[in-house]
């Protein structure tokens, strides 16, 4: 179950499947076909004997999904960035895995798998249904602004930010001038000291907000939360005190606000915070998957002496789940001001995620959504299709097909609200949808072009065959009354 691109390094831990079919009762017989099995046994496979009938059953499936997938992906064209998250690298991995091989093998399992068309049914109708789901909330969401509440489109060209559209606001204009550079100096320890502790109010404390507190309470640093739904429960196992009122969060004088709001809210949830109720120096800092958008929304917002933090952990709950050495953390010093106490607090709080081994990039907010927003959202829609089709796993599964297993498991967790942000924060999201919806048409059309070349060869080619036949007995008899009506050619 491997071949040239995912066996590339070595074969063991992969499977051999095999079925002794009919192996002659001689010690000669039987010791040859031994011998052949030990040659993949030598080299570390594992082994499993299961019928023809269990493999097919077994693998035809899961083979057939995970080639139509990495070819679809191939179409696209994906590239590597230097902020890849596990999800994306797992679709990069598996074109690297499937775009070896020829289009004469993906055909075969096409057309020797019983339930291959029922599959590519499926995924078209899951690609369909997860469209509409985007499409029917757009719909909603366009009413409501124009029937509901239309007042508030004018706001659309007051250069406020509705929906994905961009104000003309400079934001470079608005960053400090003299960001010193972050370094990472500390050294890893599993606490930090006292003077590096920190005050953090978390808004918004759902799945992420929660996954950062367990860290950042971990790492001894004094964890506050508001949300709009009653998270005591969960807050108290995290050792984070829980405020329900956005007064008393900010009454406690954070040093920094970390915004953990869906996408799509946050600009209901920043707007309603009671500035007034901070310290004149507070850090904001976000942790939203696209960053053009709260960047502008911070500038445009917040009071000119709060500082501001642009990041974007490029993991999650699950990517994260058994820490986050490696992993990347973008981050863009977008307005610190100059006070070293000020540079120093969010040194400190970076120096969070860099003790955890995270990657740190610095990059501009531009840049991380021109490589970002990209690559997450077809992850996360290919996680979504692929979830609709809920696959099992075999005991035979391969290298390609385990990858699609979790990329299911990588996005599943994630709210419709985090995709639905991805779809309409950022701009190239139509039209990647477009893409994947005519590289799946392409290779639809590839299937079964073929498959109608085949069946007109057979169709054609044997009439041809008994035309010359008849041809031939009629130049003999002079008749075709040899042949039934059924086979005669007009
Ligand atoms: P999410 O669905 O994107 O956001 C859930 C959070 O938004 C909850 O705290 C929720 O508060 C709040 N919220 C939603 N609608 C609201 C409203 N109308 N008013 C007030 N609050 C509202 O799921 P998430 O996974 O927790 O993500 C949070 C943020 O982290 C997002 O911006 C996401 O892009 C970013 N992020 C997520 C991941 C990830 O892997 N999950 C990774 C990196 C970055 P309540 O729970 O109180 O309703």
């Amino acid at each position: 179950m491997f071949g040239p691109q995912s066996a590339r390094q070595s074969w063991k831990d992969l499977f051999f499947v095999y079925e002794k079919v009919r192996i002659g009762n001689e010690s000669s017989r039987v010791q040859r076909c031994e011998q052949f099995l030990e040659i993949f046994r030598n080299e570390g496979c594992k082994m499993v004997e299961m019928s023809c009938q269990e493999h097919d059953k077994f693998a035809a499936g899961s083979q057939f999904m995970t080639h139509t997938v990495g070819r679809v992906l191939d179409m696209l064209g994906l590239e590597s960035t230097p902020i890849n998250t596990k999800g994306y690298e797992a679709l990069l991995d598996l074109v690297e895995n499937t775009c070896g091989d020829s289009f004469d093998l993906y055909y075969g399992l096409f057309l020797y798998n019983k339930s291959a068309l029922e599959m590519v049914e499926k995924l078209d109708l899951a690609f369909d249904a997860l469209r509409n789901e985007l499409f029917g909330r757009l719909h909603q969401v366009v009413r409501k602004q124009l029937f509901e509440k239309g007042e508030k489109v004018k706001t659309l060209n007051g250069g406020s930010y509705q929906y994905g559209v961009a104000s003309a606001l400079s934001s470079n204009a608005l960053r400090s001038q003299d960001i010193i550079p972050y370094e990472f100096i500390g050294k890893i320890s599993e606490s930090v000291d006292d003077s590096s502790k920190l005050k953090i109010a978390i808004v918004g404390f759902g799945n992420f907000g929660q996954f950062l507190a367990k860290t950042l309470a971990g790492q001894g640093h004094s964890v506050l939360a508001y949300s709009r739904t009653d998270y005591r429960d969960a807050a108290k196992k995290l050792g984070v005190s829980f405020f329900s009122d956005a007064n008393d969060l900010c009454e406690e004088h954070p040093e920094v606000i970390l915004l953990c709001t869906s996408i799509l809210s946050t600009e209901k949830v920043l707007k309603s915070m009671p500035f007034q109720r901070l310290k004149r120096s507070t850090l904001f800092v976000d942790v939203l998957s696209v960053k053009e958008f709260p960047m502008n929304l911070f500038i445009q917002h917040l009071p000119p002496e709060f500082d501001i933090l642009c990041t974007h952990p490029m993991f999650g709950p699950e990517s994260g789940k058994n820490g986050w050495n490696g992993l990347p953390f973008v981050f863009d010093k977008v307005r610190i001001g100059n006070d070293e106490s000020r540079v120093a607090r969010c040194n400190r709080f970076l120096d969070i995620f860099a003790r955890e081994g995270c990657q740190m990039v610095e990059m501009t907010c531009a840049e991380h959504d021109r490589y970002a927003a990209g690559s997450q959202f077809i992850t996360h829609t290919m996680g979504r299709v692929l979830e609709k089709l809920q696959l099992q796993t075999t005991p035979i599964n391969t290298k390609g097909y385990e990858t699609l297993l979790k990329l299911v498991e990588n996005t599943s967790g994630d709210s419709f609200d985090l995709y639905y942000g991805l779809f309409m924060y950022n701009v190239n999201a139509m039209e990647q949808l477009e893409r994947m919806d005519f590289a799946f048409e392409t290779l639809k059309k590839q299937l079964f072009g073929r498959l109608h070349g085949v069946l007109r060869k057979e169709l054609f080619g044997s009439s041809e065959k008994l035309k010359v036949l008849q041809e031939k007995s009629v130049k003999q008899n002079g008749a075709l009354s040899s042949y039934p009506e059924s086979v005669k050619i007009s």
